[in-house]
């Protein structure tokens, strides 16, 4: 039977390894993405694309398309809590996810 792998957050340290989600695939895994919005910003590109110098399409990531691409799921929502011990999350839809893997990339506010 198939892991359930789940990335929770696509932030700038998830980046690679959703860039390589087929190597996931091919190990036998069934990979689930959660963002909270379909696309990643390249911070660093921030003050450029106020500049003038970037568009917007080129400092974002589209982590649907790229996740999709790998025939991976990709739900745009927000994880709202963990259960470990139950190895489950609940998503800001509503919706609660079961995993055997996680990997955490949240980030931070301030
Ligand atoms: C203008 C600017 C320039 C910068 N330049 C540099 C630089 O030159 N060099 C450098 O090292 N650092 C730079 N930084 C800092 C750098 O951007 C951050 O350290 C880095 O983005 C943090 O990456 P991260 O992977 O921790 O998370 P992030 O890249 O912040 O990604 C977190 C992702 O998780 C999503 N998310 C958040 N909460 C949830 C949730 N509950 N459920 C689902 N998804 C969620 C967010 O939508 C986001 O896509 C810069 C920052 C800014 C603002």
């Amino acid at each position: 039977m198939k892991k359930n792998l789940i990335f929770a957050g696509a932030g700038h340290a998830h980046i690679h390894s959703l860039s390589n989600l087929h190597e996931f695939v091919r190990a036998g895994a069934s990979v689930t993405v959660v963002n909270k919005s379909r696309y990643h910003y390249y911070s660093g590109m921030g003050p450029g694309l106020l500049s003038g110098y970037y568009s917007l399409d080129e400092t974002r990531f589209d982590i649907k398309k790229i996740v999709e691409s790998h025939g991976c799921r990709f739900i745009e929502a927000e994880v709202k809590q963990i259960f470990p011990h139950e190895k489950r999350i609940f998503l800001s839809d509503n919706t609660a996810l079961n995993y055997d893997l996680i990997s955490f990339n949240t980030g931070s506010e301030s």
